[in-house]
């Protein structure tokens, strides 16, 4: 039975002895809380660091504490100090956290630490391939861990991997900035399927990866090395029974059942003072000191409100060994003090200020006590705080302030919503927040709850896994077969049992791959061997199916006993013999469309028209990506109402085609087919205009496509080399045929 496995950075225990024993105590933050519900469901195991640094654990304590987390389905990843200050605290926080939330002034690249960051991802990527059996589905977290999925791809094919980001994916135009941006994103793509919170994460993703690596995209389906990559939005949620619960309980037990909740309850009574609460860790993307800023001008500005109002500021200890949060908790202490030294009184303090974090029941005495939540990162990827809020407002009371540029803005519309940036639009905000009628409350926090009631932290993961599961339900009920080698074996089997045999290759994008200048890469040394030992076996025509001009294919592969077929068959040579062009073709029709490719040139910077003898290209491969798809569409229809009938228009890889309609590449395969009484076809093809060659081909071929796309073939290869190997195999198999005789 198949098994699911989540790794992150940090397990959601933390190890710590006492007296020579080992405990285990349940951590806080946003990921810990989501995920342990999915986890305890059972069957699963959970990978991670343990929370403590292996410099101080000898072999014994390694162990045992090895043995206690396997117990409760934990497999430890031991992390070193030298790793945490370089991977965890160094690449992971001074790098790509600032980077992914766009504090691009505060984020350093060190190569250093780049290093660490693909050693310790291998590390996890180790870890779960120790445990992992084909069939199973490994859940992979967030920005510490972006190259693990391929590591663990690039093993174990036969997993299914899902990938989740927690913070933002920023916009292509800052994503660029990073040293190994391509890196990052193949890491990435090692994953079936990639989610994140908003829909502006997985656009920026997508565009970074058409703009980066060049990648095809259909909607939201990226085509990776022979593998269709699904992104897609999951707005994580929270256990909102258990904060409902929390919160009623609360409600039921005694105003004084805690300090904490006393000394509120003392505030409220006196005044009818009302309470603002801000809670985060302490981090530069959580906008404190805006929400310092924007408190102190309502109070300059509404001095009605003083002896009134207080905002209680939790502010939870995160990642103090990296300098920005120290100059952050400097900032945050003058500022406090300075609002509290300007406004305070005897029975009044404007600010109380907690830096600590705080055991469950004292967080539930603050969601359940606070007339309003001002919640306003300047970044945030979600934000469960805002939710919890919600969760506890069990009289749909009280008031939400949430930032703009915090994930869960998308979902909570019905929050007051404000541009973090703004101070004096924050101000404003409180001074809504604390007058706004209870009606309207209600009615606000009615829609709101409800929102996070129906799509909570169970439906979240369970959504994910779902989706995860049908993606690797669609790969094995495709009618488009993967060559496996078992099915490679088959194929060599009937080549060698064959008498007469036709290999009709594709050369762009199946036997060599795209480049920026494909006229000047030359056709590597071990290709034409192939190609030549392939030809030479008794029986075999060896032909190369090309849109290339047939100059190119002269120059290259003329003396090695192929058939070439150029300019998508309006050319001919067969072996031996000469060129020859198709008849009867006028080339009128140039003159009429050019000015119209022309003038899409001119308007789409990176694309250009290729001249054939009688065909027209266009290419927009250098174009901006998403540009170059538009404009394409555009074109398409100005030239179909212009295209006379006897002209195709042939729509490629990233390039459109006008050609004559008898010339394509299926009237030469259906020439050349029936000119002699083959036993064994085979043709192989990337694009588009190959689909006519296969479909001219007799039933009992072999049609390859090359990448998984769509296709009347029957099979594809993940990539070039996929095929590569199976034409070796099947030269391979004619020599040991040869020695046998001998
Ligand atoms: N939290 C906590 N103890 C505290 C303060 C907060 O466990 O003293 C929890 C809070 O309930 C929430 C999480 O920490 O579930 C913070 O998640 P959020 O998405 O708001 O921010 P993150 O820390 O993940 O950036």
């Amino acid at each position: 039975m198949s098994k699911n496995i989540i790794v992150s950075n940090r397990l959601p225990v933390q190890a710590e002895s006492k007296d020579g024993e080992w405990f285990f105590t349940p951590t806080s933050g946003g990921l810990a809380t989501g995920l342990k519900s999915f986890h305890s469901e059972g069957k699963s195991l959970w990978v991670g660091w343990p929370g403590i640094s292996s410099d101080s654990l000898d072999k014994k304590s390694k162990r045992q504490i090895n043995e206690n987390l396997l117990d409760k389905q934990f497999c430890p990843v031991f992390l070193n100090e030298k790793e945490l200050d370089d991977f965890y605290f160094g690449f992971s926080n001074k790098c790509l956290w600032p980077l992914f939330h766009y504090f691009i002034e505060i984020h350093k690249f060190d190569l250093i630490q780049w290093q660490s960051y693909i050693e310790v991802n291998q590390k996890f990527a180790d870890e779960v391939l120790k445990v992992v059996k084909d069939g199973d589905k490994v859940w992979i977290h967030d920005y510490q861990l972006l190259l693990c999925p391929q590591m663990v791809k690039d093993i174990n094919p036969n997993v299914t991997i899902g990938f989740f980001l927690h913070i933002p994916f920023p916009s292509f135009e800052i994503f660029r900035i990073f040293a190994k941006r391509e890196e990052l994103l193949k890491g990435m793509l090692g994953a079936d399927l990639i989610g994140f919170h908003t829909y502006d994460y997985e656009r920026h993703f997508l565009s970074s990866v058409k703009r980066i690596l060049n990648l095809e995209v259909n909607f939201n389906i990226i085509l990776h090395q022979g593998r269709e990559i699904v992104v897609n939005t999951f707005p994580m949620g929270i256990d909102f029974k258990k904060f409902e619960e929390a919160a009623r309980k609360n409600l039921r037990i005694s105003p004084n059942s805690s300090a904490l909740k006393r000394q509120i309850n003392t505030h409220k009574l006196a005044n009818e003072g009302k309470l603002i609460l801000s809670i985060d860790r302490l981090d530069y993307t959580k906008g404190i000191l805006n929400r310092l800023l924007a408190f102190e001008r309502f109070l300059d500005t509404n001095p009605e409100y003083h002896d009134k109002i207080r905002l209680v500021m939790l502010a939870v200890p995160s990642r103090s060994k990296v300098p920005q949060y120290k100059i952050l908790k400097r900032q945050t202490d003058e500022v406090v003090g300075r609002i509290n030294g300007k406004f305070a009184s005897v029975n009044w303090t404007p600010v109380w200020y907690y830096y600590r974090s705080m055991p469950f029941e004292n967080l539930i005495d603050l969601y359940v006590s606070s007339d309003v939540a001002m919640i306003t990162p300047l970044r945030d990827g979600m934000n469960l705080v805002a939710k919890e809020y919600l969760a506890t407002r069990i009289n749909n009371d009280g008031v939400l302030i949430l930032s703009e540029l915090a994930g869960a803005s998308k979902e909570l519309s019905q929050a007051i919503s404000v541009n973090p940036f703004d101070i004096e639009q924050l101000s404003q905000a409180i001074k809504t927040a604390v007058e706004m009628p209870l009606k309207d409350q209600k009615e606000r926090n009615i829609i709101l709850r409800n929102r996070i009631k129906r799509y909570d932290i169970n439906k979240w993961s369970s959504n994910f896994i779902d989706t995860l599961s049908e993606t690797s339900k669609k790969e094995f009920t495709s009618k488009v077969k993967l060559v496996t080698p078992v099915i490679a074996k088959k194929i060599v089997k009937s080549y060698q049992e064959s008498k007469k045999r036709l290999l009709l290759l594709d050369y762009d994008g199946t036997l060599i791959g795209f480049h920026e200048n494909p006229e000047k890469v030359v056709p590597p040394k071990p290709l034409l061997d192939l190609l030549e030992n392939l030809s030479s076996h008794e029986n075999t025509d060896v032909v190369i199916m090309s849109g290339r001009t047939y100059t190119f294919l002269d120059k290259y592969f003329t003396g090695l006993n192929l058939t070439l077929v150029a300019e998508h068959g309006l050319y001919l040579k067969q072996k031996d013999g000469d060129w020859h062009k198709k008849k009867g073709l006028s080339n009128k029709w140039i003159e009429h469309l050019l000015p119209v490719l022309n003038t899409f040139t001119d308007n789409t910077p990176g694309t250009f028209i290729e001249h054939k003898t009688n065909s027209l290209s266009w290419h927009y491969r250098k174009a901006d990506p998403e540009l170059g798809t538009q404009r394409a569409v555009e074109l398409k229809t100005v030239l179909k109402s212009l295209l006379p009938n006897d002209l195709t228009l042939m729509d490629g890889n990233k390039v459109l085609e006008l050609i004559p309609s008898n010339i394509n590449k299926g009237t030469s395969a259906l020439d050349l087919i029936n000119k002699k009484k083959y036993d064994f076809c085979l043709a192989a093809g990337d694009d588009i205009t190959d689909e006519s060659m296969f479909s001219s081909l007799p039933p009992r071929s072999y049609k390859i496509k090359v990448g998984k796309k769509k296709t009347s073939a029957k099979h594809y290869t993940r990539n070039i080399d996929q095929l590569l190997e199976l034409l070796k195999l099947m030269n391979n198999s004619e020599i040991k045929k040869e020695i046998s005789i001998k």
